[in-house]
């Protein structure tokens, strides 16, 4: 059996969770596509940990890590169950690196606005793992080949952030992607394509239009987890090849 596909999705507003959008359109239709998983692991940019952890709930909550939305967003809740099994697998494939599985910590809107659109059932087990403050895009890359084994074992893996994201650009009556944001997706894009992933694992690189592209690295981050799972000469695809104002939805399809 091939190895199950791997998606880096941009996320943007939560009100992708709720709201009809081209986006969400395109998570839907991915979701009816893709082999249905026996689980899921998530990494999202909204989960910052020292050290690296895992959710292990068996019953993960709805975190509403955001404010100023409609009160519909804000008592929307996504009640996929959790899977202290795929938290021990995950804990297992990484180690020796040393694991938390935090019985408390919930799905943050990075993971559940774009589940809900994927799976609207919440009938699939969904697991998240933390971003690592302290690693370096080298880092979060060779920890995230780790994980390259549950892609044999039906878990899907899907990451959320953005290539670009830069919210003190960010002007909600403005279309046209700035220039530099639109020149730092398709470098990015470029790189991508042509499997060259250590440029982009290291983050100093990545030329001048990274400054503003990536004021802060964890929407970065999760691009990473995808693109480590790649195998030599497996398929790759773009989706949602959107850029708007100070941010890009582009997303990547392994397998
Ligand atoms: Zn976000």
């Amino acid at each position: 059996m091939s190895p199950f596909p791997a998606v880096f999705a941009g996320h943007g507003s939560p009100m992708n969770a709720i709201e009809d959008s081209a986006v969400r359109r395109e998570w839907q239709a991915l979701g009816a596509r893709l082999p249905r998983p026996k689980a899921i692991l998530c990494v999202s940019a909204h989960w910052e940990t020292e050290g690296v952890a895992v959710t292990a709930a068996g019953k993960p909550e709805t975190i509403h890590d955001f404010g100023g939305f409609p009160r519909e967003l804000h008592e929307f809740t996504y009640p996929a169950p959790g899977s202290r099994a795929l938290a021990e697998c995950v804990a297992g494939f990484l180690a020796p690196e040393p694991v938390a599985l935090d019985p408390r910590r919930g799905l943050d809107h990075g993971a559940w606005s774009v589940l809900a659109a994927m799976y609207p059932d919440a009938g699939i087990p969904v697991v998240q793992l933390s971003l690592d403050a302290a690693r370096s895009g080298p880092e979060h890359f060779a920890l995230a080949r780790k994980l390259e084994p549950l892609r044999g074992e039906e878990v899907l893996v899907l990451a959320t952030g953005n290539i670009v994201h830069n919210l003190g650009f960010y002007d909600p009556r403005r279309r046209e992607p700035y220039d530099w944001a639109a020149r730092f997706d398709a470098k990015v894009k470029a790189l991508i394509a042509a499997g060259d992933f250590a440029t982009l694992a290291d983050l100093d690189g990545l030329g001048p239009d990274a400054e503003l592209a990536i004021p802060s690295p964890e929407h970065y981050w999760p691009l990473l987890y995808i693109l480590a799972l790649r195998g030599k000469g497996e398929k790759l695809a773009f989706f949602n090849e959107t850029v708007e104002n100070a941010m890009s939805m582009t997303s990547v399809l392994i397998g």
